[in-house]
């Protein structure tokens, strides 16, 4: 079954208000194993909402409509749709009884507009609003359902949860998984999983790219809840095989906090020293919660006389080789080795631009080493994006370099 959900407002469409309405809908559909198609928004105009409304019509079995349901001039919805339905509008006899005592409650005096409240279309059933004077509206019109509620959130919210979702629960279950990577751009990514055969109706296999890590989000949806976790185990399992080396995460979980779970597991002590990304791998280390139990210190040496101040690089290195090459940040995690009782250390240099590139070194690159007593790895990154971009590029990639290394 396929929905649509259309937010009505003038105030969304000349961006005074953030359209919450429409992802709140969509998420609770996913739960609802309904495959949520289209979103449209649109303003307090008849004709607009008219054309919105018969599209929908065509390609969506549910439309859910926020909005428009209030009793002032510009509330359209009810009486666009029942037209456009081609029904008429009928006097609520019991929503009339009703509406004078639920203005009461809000200290308000009924008017003419009220009353304009107690007319629906014929043929429709009514959904209780708990909160507001605006009911919201089911219509049930060849196979299709038709949802109006009202734009409010705190109104929209709770009769959405207590009367619009008993009557859309289906047999259809979903299951949705999330497999984090990194190392590898979405395209490669994409052609990687095409060549695993993992693709079939009622599964959809997308991906999401993100500072250089790729989300792949799997949503099975299907009436048999066992075969369905069966089919997505295998999937998962394929993917799990054939792209190891890429996969840091499940369930979108932080790299950091998988760090941080990884050195308490193993009793390690961490320490940094950043150059270009100025801080920004120990601020995500230390977001989580416990993390002095593993994390030492991070030194950011920005300048050269900091790396030879508080690192002890040596200034030969610095003139031969660049702040930016692979002896510098050698020299660096060495430094922060020695000056700390870590287990493990990180170094980090680059360019993040937007200037300072060169043909041999340009924008982008990044040098990263990371060092125990015993072992070094040098990585030599180039990151495309923009300053900020490249900063967290790296630092994603620092993250990620610290736990293959533990
Ligand atoms: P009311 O009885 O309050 O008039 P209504 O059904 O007529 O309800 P609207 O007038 O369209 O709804 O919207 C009322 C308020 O609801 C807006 O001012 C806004 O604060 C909120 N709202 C409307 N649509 C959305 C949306 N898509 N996302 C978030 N908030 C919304």
């Amino acid at each position: 079954m396929k929905a649509e959900v259309i937010t009505t407002g003038t105030e969304i469409m000349i961006g005074s208000i953030l359209n919450t309405n429409s992802k709140y809908l969509s998420s609770k559909l996913t739960e609802l194993g309904i495959e949520s198609c289209y979103h449209t928004s649109v303003d307090d105009n008849v004709e607009r909402l008219t054309s919105v409304f018969e599209i929908a019509l065509n390609r969506a079995d549910i439309i859910i409509t926020t909005g428009g349901l209030g009793p002032t001039d510009d509330d359209l919805t009810k009486e666009t749709i029942t037209k456009a339905l081609g029904l008429e509008l009928e006097i609520d006899i019991n929503l009339e009884d009703e509406l004078p005592h639920c203005l009461a409650n809000m200290h308000n005096t009924m008017t003419n507009n009220n009353e304009k409240q107690a007319l629906n279309p014929a043929g429709s059933k009514l959904i209780r609003n708990d909160i507001g004077t605006a009911p919201g509206i089911l219509i049930d019109i060849n196979n299709k359902k038709l949802i109006m509620l009202p734009g409010p959130p705190n109104e929209m919210i709770p009769m959405f949860e207590n009367y619009v979702m008993p009557i859309l629960r289906t047999n259809n279950n979903i299951v949705i998984k999330s497999i984090n990577t990194i190392g590898i751009g979405e395209s490669s990514l994409e052609v990687e999983l095409r060549n695993l055969n993992i693709y079939e109706e009622g599964f959809n296999i997308s991906t999401y790219a993100n500072n250089g890590t790729v989300e792949i989000k799997v949503i099975g949806r299907g009436n048999d809840k066992d075969i369905l976790t069966k089919k997505m185990n295998e999937k998962i399992k394929i993917i799990t095989n054939n792209l190891n080396q890429y996969i840091y995460g499940f369930e979108n979980k932080y790299l950091a906090e998988i760090v941080v779970d990884l050195l308490k597991e193993k009793n390690l002590q961490l320490s940094l020293c950043e150059s270009c990304t100025g801080g920004l791998i120990s601020n995500s280390i230390t977001r989580i919660p416990g993390s002095s139990a593993v994390f030492d210190r991070s030194i950011v040496t920005y300048s050269n006389n900091a790396k030879i101040d508080e690192l002890g690089v040596s200034s030969e290195t610095l003139e031969k080789y660049g702040a930016v090459s692979e002896e510098t940040a050698y020299e660096m995690a060495k430094g922060i080795l020695n000056k700390t009782t870590s287990d493990i250390v990180l170094s980090v240099t680059g360019i993040a631009g937007p200037g300072g590139g060169s043909k041999e070194k340009p924008v982008g690159l990044v040098y990263l080493c990371v060092m125990n007593k015993k072992n070094h790895k040098i990585i030599k990154n180039i990151f495309s994006g923009e300053r900020l971009t490249i900063q967290e590029k790296a630092a994603m990639r620092a993250l990620y370099e610290i736990k293959q290394f533990v």
